[in-house]
């Protein structure tokens, strides 16, 4: 069984996942990790993005996902991947057909008979459009930044609310405007607006869709 959940960043799509994965005992795959560390490789490696440099790195790169963790050219790169530069870098990056094709591919080979919660962008439009159940999570632009800048307060991390707003901004326009599979709601998922639901509220909502269909 597949749940697709996609929809915007900062919108609460991992935590939802990530909850409702445990309570179904299903496996939570994060797909934005994928692109994260393939950002990451590049970042480290200062490579200047375009297709024809991350196609070069793609080539001697290999992405795994297991045990909520992933792997980077089999390290553990979990750690190093979460930050803001890494973000817009793996933005930039996921437009590009061949990073796409390698990494769906990647993903329906980790769902492979596995019962799966997936995370993303085009899970229900172009990884699995046969998933089971579909989630569009989204919620205000407003409301996402103001959470990622709670959250990164917390984390000791110094940045304006305006900056985040406009990373925020900018990886929306990124995500929602490239040519191949940008990020859309499936006809067929369900939307789920978070902008005024905490993540219990949110994930509550979600269970007793999938649960009880
Ligand atoms: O979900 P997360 O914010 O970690 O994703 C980082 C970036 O990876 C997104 O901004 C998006 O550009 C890209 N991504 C994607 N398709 C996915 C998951 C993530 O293009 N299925």
């Amino acid at each position: 069984m597949i749940i697709a959940i996609d929809g915007p960043s900062g919108a609460g799509k991992s935590t939802v996942a990530k909850l409702l994965s445990k309570k179904l005992n299903f496996e939570y795959i994060d797909t934005g990790a994928m692109y994260r560390a393939l950002a990451y490789k590049a970042y480290i490696n200062s490579i200047k993005i375009s297709e024809k440099t991350v196609e070069r790195m793609l080539c001697n790169t290999k992405i795994d996902y297991f045990n909520n963790s992933i792997f980077l050219d089999d390290e553990n790169v979990e750690n190093y991947i979460r930050n803001d530069n890494i973000s817009i870098i793996a933005s930039n990056i996921s437009k590009f057909q061949i990073v796409r094709k390698k990494m769906v591919d990647l993903q329906r080979l980790i769902a492979k008979n596995k019962n799966v919660v997936m995370d993303g962008r085009d899970i229900g439009t172009v990884v699995f459009p046969n998933a089971d159940y579909k989630f569009f999570i989204t919620a205000s632009m407003e409301i996402r930044a103001k959470r990622r800048y709670e959250e990164l307060k917390e984390k000791g991390i110094s940045v304006t609310y305006d900056k985040v707003l406009d990373d925020i901004k900018a990886r929306d326009e990124n995500d929602a405007n490239r040519k191949i599979s940008p990020l859309k709601k499936a006809d067929d998922a369900i939307l789920i607006d978070t902008t005024n639901l905490d993540i219990q509220e949110a994930v509550n909502k979600i269970i007793s869709i999938a649960l009880e269909g």
